[in-house]
């Protein structure tokens, strides 16, 4: 058995996971709350885990730049390399690397592999991830698309193309959770995505606005409003939250139900935006094999997917409302047999995608 130790380290969180590589079974795991020290909570795990040694440690890391394009064997050199990205996402690098650098000590021996979450749309093409700005000052401070939620895509990229049986096939893969991004695939290769420079680009998500003319920035800006404001306006007060008051999709659908005008105009622009981006993205890959749904929100709420394709007929989609109203965990169809566009859920797994691509290292 080739156990893997995955470990996602947030600023104040430390979630692990010991996963048999083989089966994929999840042996152990806990999400360790109000971490102050992370080698300190490092230490902790390693005692829970009773002198268990793991083959290998897969650590999430939320930025990779343009150097990462694939899993990497963690040295000094790398660790200095992820210290560097975190101009790039100050939030998160650095608690990631904490966690690299917690566990490089307390298992002295066994290999740390870092699994970027960028990596993925590193396939990208440039007319795809560069901004029309001033080239100069995109190049000095490296600002560019690069993409989220890859460690996801690949997974569900390979479960799609496995439940098709063509591992070629061109899909269209919407991860929506409480984050929620999406990206055209191309014969597992990611060619568009709907993240950029960080993960506020793109979709209506739980507390992130996503899309908006960047003129309000300046706007707000110009009647006092700071930039730790902003900040604070469009990534933890937008979205659902912003529009209906609460970011759990649950709650918005039911004050949707029980009449609450905000709640239904909350999910009219959440639908909208993922259909102006299932449009955007059918004439990228120049019509797609499947859709797929994954994450919190696609695998679980059936009115999202039937949302997100209804009246799409007449570009060959048209969803099976029994199949997508029944409750299954499994990687399924939903589509009715005369789509000629198939609509799947496939239900997305990080961490057994990071324990095999930190295996696969070994
Ligand atoms: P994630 O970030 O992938 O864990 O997804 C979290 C989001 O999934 C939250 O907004 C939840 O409200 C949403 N979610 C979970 N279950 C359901 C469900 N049955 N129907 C609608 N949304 C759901």
């Amino acid at each position: 058995m080739t156990t893997a130790f995955v470990v996602n380290s947030g600023s104040s969180s430390l979630k692990w996971e010991l996963v048999d590589v083989e089966s994929g079974e999840k042996l152990r795991g806990a999400l360790v709350e109000r971490v102050t020290d992370h080698t300190a909570a490092m230490a902790g795990v390693l005692e829970e885990l009773g002198g268990e040694h793991p083959a290998v440690i897969g650590h999430r890391v939320v930025h990779g730049g343009s150097r990462f394009t694939r899993a990497t064997l963690v040295t000094d050199e790398v660790e200095a390399a992820i210290d560097e990205l975190s101009a790039l996402a100050p939030l998160h690098n650095p608690a990631n690397l904490a966690g690299i650098r917690a566990a490089r000590a307390a298992f002295p021996g066994v290999p740390n592999v870092a699994v970027f979450d960028t990596a993925f749309h590193q396939t990208l093409a440039p007319e795809a991830y560069t901004y029309a700005i001033d080239a100069a000052v995109a190049r000095e401070n490296g600002i560019r698309r690069y993409g989220f939620h890859g460690t996801s895509y690949q997974y569900v990229s390979r479960a799609a193309g496995e439940l098709l049986g063509d591992p070629a096939a061109k899909l269209i893969v919407f991860h929506l959770g409480n984050g929620a991004s999406v990206a055209a695939v191309d014969g597992g290769r990611s060619v568009e995505t709907s993240m950029g420079m960080t993960p506020l680009e793109g979709l209506v998500m739980g507390t992130r606005s996503g899309d908006l003319d960047p003129g309000i920035l300046f706007h707000l800006g110009r009647s006092g409003v700071t930039l730790e404001a902003l900040d604070g306006l469009l990534n933890r007060r937008s979205g659902l939250l912003g529009l209906a008051g609460t970011n759990d999709m649950r709650d918005v659908q039911a004050a949707a139900a029980s009449g609450s005008a905000d709640a239904r105009l909350a999910l009219d622009v959440y639908h909208h935006r993922l259909r102006h981006y299932l449009g955007a993205y059918l004439a990228l890959l120049g019509g797609a094999d499947a859709i797929v749904f994954t994450a919190g929100v696609g695998e679980n709420s059936s009115a999202t997917r039937a949302a997100v394709v209804a009246g799409m007929e007449a570009f060959g989609i048209v969803i099976d409302e029994r199949l997508n109203d029944a409750p299954s965990k499994d990687a399924r169809v939903v589509s009715s047999p005369s789509s000629r566009v198939a609509v799947l859920v496939v239900p997305t797994d990080e961490e057994l995608e990071i324990a095999r691509q930190a295996a696969a290292l070994l």
